[in-house]
């Protein structure tokens, strides 16, 4: 697949679209992860003399509150800090005012361009790929480069579109993600566990298809064990039951008895805003009462079954982990991989949040930076951003 190491960049205007879609509060950064997994290739662009556009989407943009909401112009700042030249903005995303600023960059500056999405508020031209929208945007430069990760499962105007009128390759965090889980689901190595949770089951089918038939075991927790119970014939709150899934599950459980691993107890509640919770077996589990972390059985049946393993993959955490009543199954299995240095890759987007949050930072072998795209990726479904450059497949030998 061509990469930004296949052009000559320069003197040449360079768009990389990065992923700048950083959580904001009140106008701030609250987590600049993203920026700085983008610097590589920006710092390369730059190295190496282009006159470098960035670009990026942020938040949603529906209606003109949105605007101000999800401005670009924080992470700017932030860019100005961490690059040694020249950061210039654009608040404009389609003018002669922009293509001015992007004339007048010298060979190594930059000019970040507000949010791509503000193009969504009439005729959501940038979430459609609209064709005069990516037409304008190609003319802005000579080489596309594509380093939003996080983005490569929608074909929009600011990755598809462009990607299509101009030489184009992937950056370097693009890259660096897809080759860390090619190597890590090719290598060879057994046992290989994986434990899904989070909320549903709907979510994950495709990623427990693919990798069932590959992994070892495969550990289930969080909310989307509850369809998977109901099938052997636990009570199970209403909430929770994925009705439309009922007939998936009790499938999978027949296929692949042997491998699937359940959890026997949960840490219950009538509510999350009830500040007391037990630790109830299943067959005590009350009509009222609703699970919100895998058991300490549970816990204990999960890390005996991980203890031994040569890789594990993480997708969705075991219950509530933003509350602090409801994180000790999702902390005791990071603790136990953590313990035993196994090779671990998490992929989804809570579940790299919970990594942090638990803190479990620069731990663990990897943890995507992109939630759905993560996804789609495991699932083995050609991710549109990457076909239009992925002319030769190297990178992904399976799709
Ligand atoms: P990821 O983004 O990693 O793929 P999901 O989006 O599938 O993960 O699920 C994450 C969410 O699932 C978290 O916000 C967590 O609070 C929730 N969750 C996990 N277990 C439970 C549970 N038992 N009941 C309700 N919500 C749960
Ligand atoms: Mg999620």
């Amino acid at each position: 697949m061509k990469s930004i190491l296949d052009y000559d960049l320069k003197d040449k205007r360079v768009i990389i679209r990065c992923d700048f879609n950083v959580p904001m509060k009140d106008g701030k950064i609250t987590d600049d992860t993203r920026i700085i997994a983008s610097l590589k290739t920006i710092n390369y662009a730059i190295n190496n003399g282009a006159k470098v556009i960035l670009m990026s989407h942020l938040g949603k943009i529906k209606t003109p509150e949105d605007l101000k909401n999800n401005s670009l112009k924080p992470v700017y700042e932030r860019l100005k800090e961490l690059l040694n030249t020249n950061v210039y903005f654009s608040p404009d995303t389609f003018s002669d005012e922009l293509t001015n600023q992007v004339n007048n960059l010298k060979s190594g500056e930059v000019l970040l361009m507000e949010n791509t999405r503000y193009e969504d508020l009439e005729g959501k031209k940038e979430s459609t790929c609209n064709e005069e929208l990516s037409k304008y945007w190609a003319s802005l430069g000579d080489i596309f480069i594509n380093d939003a990760y996080g983005a490569l499962h929608r074909a929009h105007a600011s990755n598809v579109g462009i990607a299509k009128l101009l030489p184009n390759g992937i950056g370097f965090l693009v890259i660096e993600e897809l080759s860390k889980i090619d190597n890590f689901l090719e290598e060879p190595t057994h046992p290989f566990v994986v434990v899904m949770g989070g909320k549903k089951v709907k979510d994950k089918i495709k990623v427990i298809d693919n990798l069932i038939t590959k992994c070892d075991r495969l550990l289930i927790g969080g909310a989307m064990s509850f369809t998977f119970l109901y099938t052997k014939g636990y009570h199970v709150n209403k909430k929770y039951l994925e009705e439309d899934y009922v007939t998936y599950c009790k499938n999978l459980l027949n296929k692949y008895n042997e491998k699937i691993v359940l959890p026997k107890d949960f840490v219950v509640s009538t509510s999350l805003e009830d500040t007391t919770s037990q630790n109830k077996l299943l067959e005590n589990i009350k009509e009222n009462e609703y699970g919100y972390d895998i058991g300490s059985s549970s816990i204990e049946i999960f890390v005996n079954n991980l203890k031994d393993a040569k890789r594990v993959l993480i997708n969705g955490p075991m219950g509530v982990f933003e509350n602090t009543m409801y994180q000790k199954g999702t902390y005791e299995i990071y603790k136990v991989l953590k313990d035993n240095n196994i090779k671990t890759l998490v992929g989804g987007g809570d579940s790299a949040s919970s990594v942090n949050n638990l803190g479990f930072e620069n731990v663990f072998y990897h943890v995507s930076t992109g939630g759905g795209a993560t996804l789609e990726y495991l699932e083995g479904t050609p991710l549109p951003a990457l076909e239009v450059i992925n002319k030769k497949k190297v990178l992904n030998k399976d799709n």
